[in-house]
Formats: structure tokens, sequence, C-alpha cells
């Protein structure tokens, strides 16, 4: 016995209401029934029959993701799609039994539907890892591969990168690195904001034309800004070509703020030799070798005010974009975004200063799901310890 589409009865084979669709016979208890489908709900199967061929998506994750957190602007997009969904006490409710066809989800203007939405889009994702036996990096040391690489063909007059304090240990200071070594040294990463612009207009005052710039998100959105804007100083600078190397970011914390939690522990920024936050984990590595492991929750007093507000992971307007999610420890996800990105990266492997392998799609998964989780800042931050 065939099923009303529309009210779900089950009804006689031979009711007098009948619609074709897309080679298949619809049946209708009702002319009203019939009229709904043909006006409207034949484009909901077309979209149900699409999308469930793709991935399960239930009310559940609207729910979890959109409703729950708060984030819901009561547009009514989702129920107006499907007929389980009603708004009761200023909220979408479901009433009926959802099929997880996942319409409602790909409706609403809040949920995050596509790769590019969620990390820009980009050429090819790779995991790779430096091919010099010196190099020591955060993660693979990619970036400061790449940099070397550069530099040694003469693709670049300088790189702006961000070293280390002498006299403070571990306060970013930015740098304008013309040298092997200067590039060598400025491996790893600090999790405080750089000043990273003002070496960038530094190295061009210098007269520099071609310039690699490695920075945050933020960074890279400085860069970009001051290059597209009608007002952009950057306009100014015709000779200036400039390589956005950017780097994946989740948040950073004050100066002051790490100083002051590593010295409750007992650990004196002098005697760090490197800082990673993994996992909603603060891993600390001595100069002795000794490792301590620190609540990454620790920290959030001193975490800057403006990463509360930002959403973009995978400083999706650089050129190439570099990041430990997603990657086997010890290596590097890149994001190859513009051709010319693309292009010297390729070049760096052929050339033996880097290894480098398609990122898996489970791979890729990773990065997307902390992408998310950066997208949706009003998700709990104890979330972000489960990526
Ligand atoms: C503040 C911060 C937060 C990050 N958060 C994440 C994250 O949540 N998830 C993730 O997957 N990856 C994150 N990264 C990126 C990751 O730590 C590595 O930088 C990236 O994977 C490249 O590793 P690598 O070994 O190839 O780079 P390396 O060869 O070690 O080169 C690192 C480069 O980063 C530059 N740098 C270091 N500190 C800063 C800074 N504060 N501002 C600007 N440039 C800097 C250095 O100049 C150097 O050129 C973060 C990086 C930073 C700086
Ligand atoms: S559109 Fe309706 S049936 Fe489909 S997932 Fe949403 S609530 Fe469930
Ligand atoms: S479509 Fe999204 S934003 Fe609109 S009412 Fe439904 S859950 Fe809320
Ligand atoms: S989280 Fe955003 S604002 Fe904060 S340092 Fe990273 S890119 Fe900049």
């Amino acid at each position: 016995m065939p099923l009303d589409p529309i009210c779900k009865k089950i009804i006689p084979e031979n009711s007098e209401y009948i619609s074709d669709y897309g080679g298949k016979t619809y049946y209708f208890c009702s002319p009203e029934c019939k009229q709904k489908f043909d006006v409207l709900e034949k484009s909901v199967i077309r979209l149900k029959r699409n999308l469930s061929e793709k991935e399960k998506i239930s009310f559940g994750k609207l729910k979890k993701d959109i409703i729950k957190p708060g984030i819901c602007t009561l547009c009514g997009a989702c129920a107006s799609s499907c007929e389980y969904i009603t708004i009761e006490n200023g909220a979408p409710k479901l009433v009926g039994p959802c099929k997880a066809c996942g319409v409602c989800y790909y409706q609403c203007p809040r949920t995050i539907t596509t790769e590019e939405g969620l990390i820009g889009s980009f050429r090819y994702a790779y995991a790779a890892k430096s091919a010099i036996p010196e190099m020591k990096g955060q993660d693979g040391g990619v970036v400061t591969s790449l940099l070397l690489y550069a530099l040694d063909e003469g693709l670049i007059d300088c790189a702006v990168v961000t070293t280390r304090s002498k006299e403070e240990p571990w306060k970013p200071i930015p740098k304008v690195a013309k040298t092997r070594e200067e590039i060598l040294e400025s491996g790893g990463s600090i999790y405080s904001h750089s000043m990273t612009l003002e070496a960038l207009m530094s190295a061009i005052k210098q007269g520099m034309h071609s310039i690699a710039f490695v920075g945050t998100s933020c960074n890279i959105d400085a860069v970009t800004k001051m290059q597209k804007s009608s007002y952009g100083l950057l306009h100014l600078f015709m000779r200036a070509k400039i390589l956005k190397l950017g780097l994946f970011c989740m948040d950073t914390f004050t100066y002051e703020g790490i100083k002051a939690v590593l010295e409750s522990y007992g650990i004196a920024l002098e005697n760090v030799e490197a800082m990673k936050i993994r996992k909603g984990k603060f891993e600390i590595t001595l100069k002795d070798g000794k490792e301590h492991v620190l609540e990454l929750s620790d920290f959030d007093e001193y975490r800057s005010s403006s990463c509360q507000f930002c959403t973009d992971l995978a400083s999706e307007n650089a050129d190439i974009s570099f990041g430990g999610v997603g990657s086997p420890e010890g290596w590097t996800t890149v994001l190859a975004r513009s051709a010319i990105g693309h292009e010297i990266f390729n070049e760096a492997v052929d050339n033996g200063y880097i290894e480098a392998r398609n990122l898996t799609d489970e791979e890729l998964e990773k990065v997307l799901n902390l992408a998310k989780m950066k997208k949706v800042q009003m998700y709990a931050l104890h979330m972000r310890q489960k990526v």
C-alpha cells in the first residue's frame, strides 16, 4: 500500500489523486496533499534523495550545532523545509519522526556545509616535512624549509618572520630575515601576537622587492587588507611582491600571561626549549629534555580577547597555509591555495628541501573539524579537547 508523502497516511492504490514525478508515481489521500506536493514538495523530495546519498544528518545535529549553542536566528528556514519541525517557545522543535535527510541542516543560514566555507579555497592539501637534516621546526619544519629554498634560489630578497627575544625569552620579535642563519633561527611557534606588519613595512622601506611574509590568519588578513582596500598602504609600493605564508591559528595568549602560568608551575621561560598546543594541552619541553603537560584552560584568562572573535583557523587569504592539525606528529599540514604558492611549494619538493604526500580524507576531516569549531566560537571551549 502506498504512503501519502505529505501527510504520511497509508492509502489505497486506487486513489484518484496521483502525481508522476521522476519516473515514480505518488499517491495522495486528498486534493490538498496533491497540491502541496505539486507546489513544493517535489523539490524537497529531490533534495532529500540527493542528500541522503551523501551522509545522514538529522535534526539532532541542527539542534547540537545551532539551536543549543544559541546561534539560531529563528529565521524559520528549517521549519519551512520540513513538516516535522515547528517553532515553539522561541526555538525550532522536532514534532515528528526525523528521517535524517539533512534538508533542514542545509537550509539553515548558520550551518557551514562546504569545505570551502570552513577552510577557504585551496588547490591541493599535503602532509609534509622538511628534508633538511638539521631542521628544527614546530611541526614538520616546512615553513622554514620553504623559506630557505626561496632564499637559496633568489626567489625572495628576505622573509618576514617571528623570533624569540634574547632579553625576554619567548617574547615574539618580528624580524626581516635576509640570511639562511636568520631564517633557520625563526623556526617554531610562539603563542603570542607578533607585530609582523611592522617588520613587513620595514622590509619594504629597505627596498626589498620580493618578500615572503609568515603570519597567523589575522596577520595575513592585515596584509591582504593593505593590498586590496582602496586606501591600502601597499598600493603605494608597486614593486613589493609579497608571498603570504599563513599559519593555522586557534588562539594566542599575552606574553605576560604565559610567563605567569609557567612560573606558577615553577618553570622559567629561559629554560623552555619548545611550546606546543595540542588537544587541549599546553606542552612544554625544557632545554634539559624534561616535559610538562599543562591544561590549556590554565591559560584561559590570558587568551587575547581578539581571538575570541576570530573565525579563520586556516589563514584563508594566504598563498599557502600551514598547520599541525591533520598530519601525523612531526609533519605539517599544507594547503596550497594560489598558483604561485602551489608552484613554489612543489619546486621546494622537487629540489629536495621538502618531502610531501597528499593529505588523506581522514586527515583533512580533522582540519575541517577544528575549523568548524573556530567558525562557531560559541561552542564550549572544552570541545577542542576532543580533536
Ligand atoms: C600563535 C599560533 C597559533 C597556532 N595555532 C595552531 C593551531 O591551533 N592548530 C594548528 O594546526 N596549527 C597552529 N599553528 C601553526 C603551527 O604551530 C605551525 O606554525 C605550523 O604547523 C607550521 O609548522 P612548521 O614546523 O612547518 O613551521 P616552522 O618551520 O617551525 O616555522 C614556523 C614559522 O612561524 C613563524 N611564527 C612563529 N610564531 C609566530 C607568531 N606568533 N606570529 C607569526 N608568525 C610566527 C616563525 O617566524 C616561522 O617562520 C599556530 C601557530 C602560531 C604561531
Ligand atoms: S528536514 Fe526533517 S526529516 Fe530531514 S533531517 Fe531535518 S527534521 Fe529530519
Ligand atoms: S534554519 Fe537555522 S537559524 Fe533558521 S530557525 Fe532553523 S535552526 Fe534557526
Ligand atoms: S586566533 Fe585569530 S585573532 Fe587570534 S592570533 Fe590567531 S588568527 Fe589572530
